[in-house]
C-alpha cells in the first residue's frame, strides 16, 4: 500500500499479506495439478488443500473434515440457508426462519429468494445500540421453524450478537443456528466446539487473504442440499475443481491469525479507543457514535457527523487520500443513508451522514493522527457550509 494513502476500510476488504501473497505464487507457480488426480501432479495438490482445510480449522478450533470451501462470504451464506431449507420446500413443507434485520445481503436476500419459494420468514428488530437478545428469539421460536440465522459481528457497526447464547436455545429446540461471522474471523476468538453453533460462514479477503475464498463450518451430522451439482469435490457440497492458490492463501492467512489475535487485537483495540476519543475532542463531542461500546469487535467505529451528508464527507475525505466507507460498502449505492442504522432506529438525516471507519493490521498512531487532523479541518468547512448547522 501507497504510505501517503491512508486506508480505514478493512471491513469492506483487506490487502493480502505479503507473506500469503508468496505462498499463492508458489503455489500457482509449482503446483498447478488437479488435485483429483492421482498422478505425482495431483497429489501435491490434494496436499495443498489437505494442509489448507487444516489451518482454516485450527483457527476455529474445528476438524478439516467439518471445512467446506467455498467461493466467499456470499457463498457461504447462501449454501448454509439454502443448503438447510431448499429439502423442507422440496417437501412442500413451509419452514420457519429466524434473521435479523441488519443481516448483510447474501443472508437476506437469500431469504427473500426462499420466501419467494414458500419459506416463512421472521426478521427481528434490533436496538439502537444494534443489538438483539436471545428473548427475542425465543418468542419467534414456532412449531416450524428450522432456522436461526444471525451474524457474529455487524459488517458496519462491528456490535456483537449473543450467538453462544442462543445456541443455547436453538439446541435445546432441536433447531439449527447459522452465523455469518466473515465480520468477526480473526477479530475475536471463535471456537465452534464450545459456541453451540452449527454451520459458520468466513472469508479469505476480510482477513488479508484473497477474495472470492471463504469457507462454510458445518457441525458434523448437519444435512446440506448442494447449490453446485458436478465432479463431487468438497464431499459433493460444492462441486468445483477447487481454487487451490486461495486456498494455500486462506490457510496461511489463517495461520498467521491465530498467531497474532490476541496483541493485534489489543493494539486494534488501543488505535480505535485514541480515534474516537480524539474526534470526540476535536468536534466538541458533536458526533454521535452508533452501537453498543462494550459488544463490539475491536476495530470498527460508526458515528454520524450531524448536518452534514456522509457522501460529500467521504468525497472530501477521498480528495485526501483517506478511505473510509459512508455505511456499509456493500449498501454505498443507496442514498436514504445506512439500512442498518436505519434499522437500529438512528433518524434518517443522521444515517445519511454516517460513515464507517474500520482500522486493520497496516493501520498506524500516525495514521489515526492524521486522519483526526484532516476529519476535525473538512467537517468544520462542511459544517460553515452547511444551512442547518449554527
Ligand atoms: N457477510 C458479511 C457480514 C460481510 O461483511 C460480507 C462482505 O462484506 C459478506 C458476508 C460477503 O462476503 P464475500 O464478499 O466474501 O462474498
Amino acid at each position: 500500500m501507497s504510505s501517503e494513502k491512508i486506508y480505514l476500510d478493512y471491513n469492506a476488504t483487506t490487502p493480502i499479506d505479503s507473506r500469503v501473497l508468496e505462498v499463492m505464487a508458489k503455489v500457482a507457480q509449482e503446483n498447478f495439478g488437479n488435485p483429483s488426480s492421482s498422478h505425482c501432479f495431483g497429489r501435491p495438490a490434494a496436499e495443498i488443500v489437505k494442509k489448507a482445510r487444516l489451518q482454516v480449522a485450527t483457527v476455529l478450533n474445528a476438524e478439516p473434515e467439518e471445512i467446506c470451501f467455498t467461493a466467499g462470504g456470499t457463498e457461504s451464506d447462501n449454501l448454509a440457508l439454502k443448503g438447510v431449507v431448499l429439502p423442507y420446500l422440496l417437501q412442500g413443507r413451509k419452514p420457519h426462519l429466524i434473521i435479523s434485520a441488519v443481516e448483510h445481503p447474501a443472508v437476506a436476500e437469500s431469504c427473500h429468494y426462499l420466501e419467494s419459494l414458500g419459506a416463512l420468514i421472521t426478521t427481528l428488530p434490533v436496538a439502537e445500540d444494534g443489538t438483539i437478545t436471545p428473548a427475542q428469539v425465543v418468542a419467534a421460536i414456532n412449531d416450524d421453524t428450522v432456522m436461526v440465522s444471525l451474524m457474529f459481528a455487524n459488517n458496519e457497526t462491528g456490535v456483537l450478537f449473543p450467538v453462544a447464547e442462543i445456541a443455547e436455545l436453538t439446541k435445546y429446540r432441536g433447531i439449527l443456528l447459522h452465523t455469518d461471522a466473515v465480520q468477526a474471523f480473526g477479530k475475536v476468538e471463535i471456537d465452534v466446539k464450545t459456541l453451540g453453533v452449527d454451520l459458520l460462514s468466513i472469508s479469505g479477503h476480510k482477513v488479508y487473504a484473497p477474495k472470492g475464498v471463504g469457507a462454510l463450518w458445518i457441525r458434523p451430522g448437519v444435512e446440506l442440499e448442494p447449490l453446485f451439482h458436478g465432479g463431487g469435490q468438497e464431499r459433493a457440497l460444492r462441486s468445483g475443481t477447487e481454487n487451490l492458490t486461495g486456498m494455500a492463501g486462506l490457510g496461511l492467512a489463517s495461520e498467521i491469525l491465530i498467531a497474532g489475535m490476541a496483541d493485534e487485537g489489543l493494539r486494534i483495540k488501543t488505535l480505535r479507543d485514541r480515534l474516537e476519543s480524539q474526534l470526540g475532542m476535536a468536534l466538541d463531542q458533536q458526533l454521535v457514535f452508533h452501537g453498543h461500546r462494550q459488544h463490539r469487535v475491536p476495530n470498527t467505529i460508526s458515528l454520524s457527523v450531524p448536518y452534514v451528508d456522509g457522501e460529500s464527507l467521504l468525497a472530501h475525505l477521498d480528495l485526501e487520500d483517506i478511505a473510509v466507507s459512508a455505511g456499509s460498502a456493500c449498501s454505498s449505492g443507496e442514498h436514504q443513508g445506512s439500512p442498518v442504522l436505519r434499522a437500529m432506529g438512528i433518524t434518517p438525516e443522521l444515517a445519511q451522514g454516517s460513515l464507517r471507519i474500520s482500522l486493520g493490521r497496516w493501520t498506524t498512531m500516525a495514521e489515526v493522527d492524521t486522519f483526526v487532523e484532516k476529519f476535525t479541518a473538512i467537517v468544520h468547512r462542511l459544517w460553515a457550509i452547511s444551512p442547518l448547522y449554527r
